[in-house]
Order: structure tokens, then C-alpha cells, then sequence
């Protein structure tokens, strides 16, 4: 069914008549106490028109959702390599994991998670300067949303760099095993501060555009690398709750510990969503309601 404002609406007026908003993330201590209550939807249809309800226009921190556009920037620069040392199944433990490691042998499971996310970001950063990866995957991040309003929250990033010492662990565990090609500082510091990147959902939603493949989306990550990162979305964006989000929304999606979500419904709509608080999983508590009232009015799960 075709989505309008009154729709987009109601499921914003939904949200908020919940009691129970989750929590926002304790251990980066810039985001713990943005209050929870808050919400906003936005979606980039087929046609060109994006519609947005709640506080669309307010930038907020994307964490994990940056892992698509690394991961996006990282094929566009070593290609199908990547996956030498890095797999792509669901992990089925929390974002910041180290069993499967131990396990694996310093082969993440998937890009999405904390510690194949790491290896991506080591693979884009190598033979450079932080800053100039930092770059390339801003600088994607911003032709994607046709806007170069986007930047990067340093206080964000050193908050969590001050507390980081399950990345730092994640990192050191991973060169130990050969799987890191810089110093676990260079790329821990570029991950903190993609991680760091400030958007809006309206600004999110319509990075989105180039992997739903829309016609009105800059060409500018190849249409075999967004097939591939939907599909990595769907079975693993969502950490150990990926099979859960698969049930309820039915629609490639990643999450960020900031509160963001984004949602790919291939060659219909790129949907942004936010609200801060977390459920357990560590996704967005309302923003997981919202896109499964979404997908339930339109009928655009995949399944
Ligand atoms: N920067 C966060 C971390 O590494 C990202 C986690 C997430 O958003 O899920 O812990």
C-alpha cells in the first residue's frame, strides 16, 4: 500500500503512547543521558517525495549505522578481498562479542559486528592517515545524502574512547591473530570517529536511497555491493535480535546504538527512524515498534 503523512503519523502518535521507552546507552557516556522520549521517521519513496514525522530534522549519533557506509566505502576499495578476513553469517551474540573470536580465530563473523566492523575500518585505513579514510567514508556518506551538512561529533568519539576497553580488547585479540594491518590505536581512533558521524533521519533516509536502488539515488556504490549489504543487513543488523527484526519488519535494517535505524525496502523506500532508548539487544526500542508498524501498513516486508 502506498505510505502517506497521515500513516506515517499515526505511527508516530503510537510510539508515543508507550510507557516504556528503553534506555539510552550507558557506557559512552555522551549518549547515557539523552532523554529517551523522542522519536522521528523518515522515509524516501520510489517517487523522489521523502515524508518525516516527529523530530526528523534533528541530528543524532548514527554508531553502527556507519558500519554500512564503511562497509560500503571498504568494497568500493579492496572489493571482494574483504572477505578473506571477514565472514558473513549472523554472529548470534551481542554486538561487542568476543567468544566467536576465541573460537574463530580472529575471523569476525560479519562486518556488523564490533570486531568485523574493526577489521573493515583497518582494511579502509590501510597505507593512509586516519583522516583520510575518516574522509572516504564521509565524504560517501554525504554524496549518498546529496548534502555536505553531515559531520563527524569529536566529543562523541572521545567519550567513547575513553571508555572503550571492550573495542580495545576486540582490536588487540584480532592483531594477535594477524587480522589487523594497522596500530589497534589508528583504527580503533578512525572507528570511534565514524562511529561518531551526526545525522538526521531525514538525512539518513535519503543516504539510504543508492542500496534501496532508487531511480532519483546518486550512482555511487555499485548496484552488486547494495545487494550484498542488504543481505548483510537482513540476516545480521541487528546483532543476536537480527532473526527477530527478520520476524517483525521483514526488511534489511542496521541498527546503531545511538538509537537509529535504518531500513532498506529495495526499490520501494530507504526508511531512517530514531528514538534513543535501547531494548536489550541494544536497538532502538521504539524505532524496532515503528518499523514493524511500518511494514505491517505497507505491506513492504520481502517475505
Ligand atoms: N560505537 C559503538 C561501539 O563500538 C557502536 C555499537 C553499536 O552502535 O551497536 O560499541
Amino acid at each position: 500500500m502506498a505510505l502517506t503523512q497521515a500513516m506515517l503519523q499515526s505511527i508516530h502518535d503510537e510510539v508515543f503512547r508507550q510507557d516504556d521507552w528503553g534506555k539510552p546507552a550507558q557506557y559512552i557516556p555522551e549518549l547515557a543521558t539523552i532523554p529517551p522520549d523522542q522519536f522521528a521517521i523518515s522515509v524516501c519513496l520510489a517517487d523522489g517525495h521523502c515524508l518525516k514525522a516527529g523530530v526528523a530534522d534533528k541530528p543524532f549519533s548514527i554508531q553502527s549505522v556507519s558500519k554500512v557506509f564503511s562497509l560500503a566505502a571498504t568494497l568500493g576499495r579492496v572489493g571482494g578481498q574483504l572477505w578473506t578476513r571477514v565472514g558473513r553469517e549472523p554472529s548470534g551474540t551481542a554486538f561487542d562479542s568476543v567468544v566467536l573470536l576465541e573460537k574463530e580465530q580472529g575471523r569476525p563473523r560479519n562486518p556488523f559486528v564490533n570486531a568485523g566492523a574493526i577489521v573493515t575500518t583497518d582494511a579502509l585505513l590501510s597505507g593512509r592517515e586516519p583522516k583520510q579514510a575518516l574522509a572516504e567514508t564521509l565524504g560517501l556518506v554525504r554524496a549518498m545524502a546529496e548534502t555536505d551538512q553531515i559531520y563527524i561529533n569529536s566529543k562523541v568519539a572521545a567519550s567513547e574512547k575513553a571508555t572503550g576497553a571492550r573495542n580495545r580488547a576486540l582490536a588487540h585479540y584480532l592483531q594477535s591473530h594477524g587480522n589487523l594491518t594497522n596500530d589497534p590505536d589508528l583504527t580503533l581512533g578512525t572507528y570511534f570517529h565514524q562511529c561518531a558521524i551526526e545525522m538526521t533521519t531525514t538525512q539518513l533516509a535519503m543516504a539510504g536511497r543508492s542500496l534501496a536502488g532508487l531511480e532519483n539515488a546518486p550512482k555511487v556504490i555499485a548496484r552488486a555491493h547494495a545487494r550484498r549489504i542488504n543481505a548483510l543487513m537482513m540476516t545480521c543488523g541487528h546483532y543476536d535480535g537480527s532473526g527477530e527484526f527478520a520476524f517483525q519488519v521483514g526488511l534489511p535494517g542496521k541498527s546503531g546504538v545511538g538509537g537509529g535505524i535504518l531500513v532498506i525496502a529495495p526499490g520501494v523506500a530507504s526508511i531512517a527512524i530514531w528514538s534513543p532508548g535501547l531494548n536489550h539487544y541494544g536497538n532502538s526500542h521504539a524505532g524496532t515498534r515503528a518499523a514493524a508498524m511500518l511494514s505491517d501498513m505497507t505491506g513492504w516486508s520481502v517475505f
